[in-house]
């Protein structure tokens, strides 16, 4: 495996293997690597010739009051995660060959970006956009691959790629989770023992929707007021938005028959935390 921190460096050698007719997969992350992580690098390895992968914790993603500086940071692991999974280039920039400098050229995707963790992280898809678009341009990929994990983060991406044109194939991956049903995030680094039991909430409540939903509920409201019932009993964890969403525009929806988006977003302590469920079309009962 190659590493690279220089774009321009990195933009030749994804060329001359995509000129030798190979077919690329990319997959961007900010490293502290987990089975999730893992999962997009299968992916690539099996549905592409060769795999170039990207390691950056983007200060643009990040609110002033956010843990930019205390996120989980472990180069020579994920190093050799990247090389065990197959990886061929990895891009590991510094911010400095990233960002020279004050930018003023971002790229949004307007008003997608102030939903769900949008609304409570202003300027976080921006952030994701903005580096999303200049790593597309760095490494020119065929396909690239993302977690459903952060499904509007998916939805916003997809919608980017399509309004400009890059010539790229969005892949988005399912989540994957821990025995105890807590979706893995390298944040869940962060939580203390009573703190990480506290943290299955997230996914009891969406649970409690799905059930509620092949029990015949269609309402989005009820369907909310269930989950919400799951976090009441759960005084460790702090629900930040529970919202039911288009999964394509992530615009709120009544009913969810013609499927949807269950996203949630909590604290425990300090830590926050997402995770969703898709409602896939429902047949009439
Ligand atoms: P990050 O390093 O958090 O920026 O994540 C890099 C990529 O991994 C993103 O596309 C995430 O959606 C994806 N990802 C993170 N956690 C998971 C998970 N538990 N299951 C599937 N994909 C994930």
């Amino acid at each position: 495996m190659q590493i690279i921190t220089n774009p321009d460096e990195m933009r030749d050698q994804c060329r001359a293997l995509r000129a030798s007719g190979q077919r690329l997969g990319f997959v961007p992350t900010m490293g502290a690597l987990h089975e999730g992580h893992l999962s997009l690098l299968h992916a690539a390895a099996r549905e592409c010739d060769v795999v170039a992968a990207s390691l950056f914790v983007n200060p643009l993603q990040f609110g002033p009051s956010e843990d930019l500086a205390r996120y989980p940071r472990d180069f020579e692991g994920d190093r050799a995660k990247f090389e065990a999974a197959g990886v061929k280039l990895l891009f590991a920039p510094g911010v400095e060959q990233m960002y020279a400098g004050p930018s003023l050229t971002f790229v949004t995707v307007e008003s997608m970006s102030d939903r769900l963790c949008g609304r409570s992280r202003p300027g976080h898809f921006r952030g994701v956009t903005t580096v999303v678009s200049k790593l597309f341009h760095i490494v020119e990929p065929d396909v690239a691959y993302f977690g459903q994990k952060d499904a509007a983060q998916a939805a916003i991406i997809r919608r980017m790629v399509r309004e400009l044109n890059f010539p790229v194939a969005i892949v988005v991956c399912p989540i994957v989770r821990a025995s105890d049903g807590v979706a893995l995030s390298s944040r869940n680094a962060y939580l203390n023992p009573e703190q990480r039991q506290a943290a299955q909430v997230l996914h009891r409540a969406l649970a409690r929707a799905e059930q509620a939903v092949s029990q015949g509920e269609r309402r989005a409201q009820a369907l909310v007021a269930e989950a919400r019932a799951e976090f009441a009993r759960e005084p460790h964890a702090r629900l930040d938005y529970l919202e039911i969403v288009d999964p394509d525009t992530l615009e709120p929806v009544d009913d969810v028959s013609g499927g949807a988006l269950l996203a949630v977003a909590a604290f425990l302590g300090t830590t926050r935390l997402i995770d969703n469920v898709v409602i896939p079309p429902q047949r009439n009962p």
